[in-house]
């Protein structure tokens, strides 16, 4: 028997957490939503892109978790807040609160700069709840905690369901999408490194409360690649960047960087053969520019 500890089918994973696939970008398996029920009250943790919404309600409704009340996001990065103005027009007989960070708010309220960065059309979000560190989400006695995951971007924050020993972290610790592919999270406007090692540090302390993460891209990681994860995360992070700085000073060509990449970071990985370097390219793109805009570059 093989023990599957990477959750990536789309459902029910634990007593009241599901997963559906965001189907981002038309593609299977790139960002993953969460739903959280307790006694009739549910939240949704990100929100994928406009286009994917009817896909989401349709899944909503075929697990039985329409509608929903609450949308958390855990960033204000396009691919995660999107689809917020599609999801309330299709639920529209529902008031639907939406919170992320107090320093998201901002951001979501006047999107030019994200839209000027990965050359997106998001509409402002306005009348969001704004969420502090430590603050905690009381569904219907079910408590989440809010946690500043600072570093991908300065309005990171996490979600810590202590009771199912579970924390959705967005994209603040690593992407990982199968057990092959990994890319690290150093990404434009805002990426600020001293902050992502205080949160590396943050996650480490609190190992002894989890058995999985839950990744927005992509799938929940539990035992044994829980803590691969949280044991490589950081060393992960300085050699994706330090090599990509080496290889960004030998030939500034994001197809060279993406080649480079996927040689040495993800040989068994499909994502070239299936034709996606135009993906990994535009990734290292990026990842430049992020490195640029903080100074490393
Ligand atoms: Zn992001």
């Amino acid at each position: 028997m093989i023990y599957l500890v990477f959750i990536n089918k789309e459902g029910k994973f634990n007593e009241n957490t599901w997963l559906i696939d965001g189907n981002l970008f038309g593609g299977k398996g790139n960002l993953s939503i969460y739903v959280i029920e307790n006694n009739g009250i549910r939240i949704m943790i990100d929100t994928s892109e406009k286009a994917t919404v009817p896909k989401i309600i349709e899944k909503l409704k075929e697990f039985k978790i329409y509608p929903i009340h609450k949308i958390f996001l855990t960033h204000s990065h396009f691919d995660h807040v999107d689809g917020v103005h599609e999801l309330q027009k299709l639920m529209r007989d529902t008031k639907i609160e939406i919170l992320a960070s107090e320093n998201a708010i901002e951001n979501l309220k006047n999107p030019d700069n994200m839209n000027e960065v990965f050359a997106a059309k998001m509409e402002p979000i306005k009348d969001v709840i704004p969420l502090k560190d430590n603050e905690i989400i009381d569904l219907n006695g079910l408590e989440l905690k809010v946690l500043n995951f600072f570093g991908h971007t300065m309005d990171c924050i996490a979600l810590f369901d202590k009771k199912h020993k579970n924390i959705f972290t967005g994209d603040a610790i690593i992407d990982k999408s199968s057990i092959y592919y990994f890319q690290p999270t150093f990404m434009p406007p805002d990426f600020h490194e001293a902050e992502l090692i205080k949160t590396f540090q943050r996650l480490r302390n609190m190992k002894d409360e989890l058995t999985s993460i839950s990744l927005a891209h992509y799938g929940v990681w539990t035992d044994e690649d829980f803590n691969q994860i949280i044991n490589n995360m950081e060393s992960l992070h300085f050699a994706t960047k330090d090599s990509i700085i080496k290889w960004y000073k030998e030939n500034p060509s994001y197809n060279y960087l993406a080649l480079k990449f996927h040689e040495t970071f993800t040989p068994k990985s499909k994502i070239i053969k299936y034709g996606n370097i135009g993906y990994l390219e535009r990734q290292m793109e990026f990842f430049v520019d992020s490195l640029k805009r903080s100074g490393f570059i």
